[in-house]
């Protein structure tokens, strides 16, 4: 793999483009420093993993773009630290491994097997202790380990979810985006009148799909 490519100047110049996007917060600009992007690709993609750009992880699906997973990881920490998360489609991993250091417990779900046992590898590699992946459903949450401070949604369902909410904790928020053709990021804060929807901005992530791949 070309050192160049990899390189802590490359990674200087993706955390220089994210403070110029408006991510200001210092824990999550030290993450994405610090988690290695290039692992959680293809060997062929590595030189391509400090841009700003999604890229493909294999079975139609793609590892989200730096700057979404600033944004995300921002908008979790804006009420303070999350203790318990549920994220769905951890996808590569790459964006539990950054979360991973930013709260206390995650427990992920992934529907499509060989992705989540390839994550499963790479978090061990890396040495992420806090986090459980599962093979399951996101749709229907993990009703065993609800409530959740955070839920957060790398993939987007046509409406947001019931029963999703129903796992959240009487202050907990859910930050995923919504919709079909146009999608919006959405957060969703559970307070005691109700729950509160706010738009953060227009996005493009794969959809949220029922049922498990093996
Ligand atoms: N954050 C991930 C992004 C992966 S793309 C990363 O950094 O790699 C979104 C993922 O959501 C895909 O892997 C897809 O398989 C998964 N997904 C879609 N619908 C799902 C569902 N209902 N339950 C669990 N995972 C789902």
């Amino acid at each position: 793999m070309g050192i160049g490519m990899t390189s802590q100047r490359t990674r200087e110049r993706l955390i220089q483009r994210l403070m110029d996007q408006g991510i200001t917060r210092v824990e999550v600009l030290e993450a994405i420093r610090s988690v290695p992007r290039h692992l959680f690709v293809d060997e062929a993609l590595a030189h391509r993993s400090y841009e700003d750009t999604a890229l493909p992880i294999g079975y139609g699906q793609t590892l989200s773009q730096p700057y979404m997973v600033a944004r995300m990881s921002e908008l979790a920490l804006a009420r303070g630290k999350p203790r318990k998360v549920l994220e769905i489609g951890s996808g590569s991993g790459y964006q539990t491994a950054i979360l991973a250091s930013l709260v206390d417990e995650i427990c992920a779900i992934e529907r499509i097997k060989p992705l989540q046992e390839r994550a499963r590898k790479q978090l061990r590699a890396l040495r992420v202790r806090n986090v459980r992946l599962r093979h399951g459903d996101g749709l229907e949450g993990w009703p065993g380990e609800a409530p959740f401070d955070l839920i957060l949604g790398a993939a987007a369902p046509e409406r947001i979810p019931k029963t999703l909410l129903d796992q959240l904790a009487p202050d907990g928020c859910m930050i995923l985006p919504v919709g079909g053709d146009r999608q919006r990021l959405m957060m969703i804060t559970a307070t005691p009148e109700g729950f509160v929807e706010e738009v953060i901005e227009e996005v493009n992530f794969v959809p949220m799909i029922s049922g498990v791949a093996r």
